[in-house]
């Protein structure tokens, strides 16, 4: 699915919307929903589905009325960040001084949350930092996957 992904340019577009070249300040954490459709899989931005989303640089804040489309099967996100970067500035106490790459906790948890609502157990997850691309499922970081950037220049 990666390379599928990749060749849509849905990774250069999230990680574009990231506003990554710019100061720490002013990047937004950007994602959404992977959808299989009968054209194939299609990528659905989280505001085009949930209103008055909240992005900042730490994450999206979703409203109540948040829902998962039909068939969705998994999602992106990004983290925009670079390897070793200070993200209190943004991130206060929930930021970390040295920028560690890939899926953390949180996201393990936000992801069983969706699998609840959806049933779906195959569900992936998928981060793009400035490390790379990491992937998990449900059972989750022992088992997350990390690969070299691709479709995207961090
Ligand atoms: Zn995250």
């Amino acid at each position: 699915m990666i390379d599928h992904l990749g060749e849509l340019g849905i990774f250069q577009l999230l990680w574009e919307h990231s506003n990554t070249t710019s100061d720490i300040e002013d990047r937004t954490e950007r994602g959404g929903w992977i959808i299989e459709t009968s054209q194939g899989l299609q990528f659905q931005s989280f505001h085009e589905t949930g209103e008055n989303l909240e992005y900042s640089a730490c994450g999206i804040a979703p409203p109540d009325s948040f829902i998962v489309p039909i068939n969705t099967v998994g999602m992106i996100h990004t983290h925009p960040f670079f390897p070793g970067e200070d993200t209190t500035p943004v991130c206060g106490e929930d930021g970390e001084e040295e920028y560690e790459p890939g899926l953390s906790e949180d996201d393990y948890w936000s992801m069983i949350t969706i699998i609840e609502a959806t049933s779906n157990f195959n569900f992936t997850s998928y981060l793009i930092d400035g490390a790379g691309i990491s992937t998990m499922g449900l059972m989750g970081l022992a088992s997350a996957q990390s690969f070299e950037p691709c479709g995207y220049n961090p």
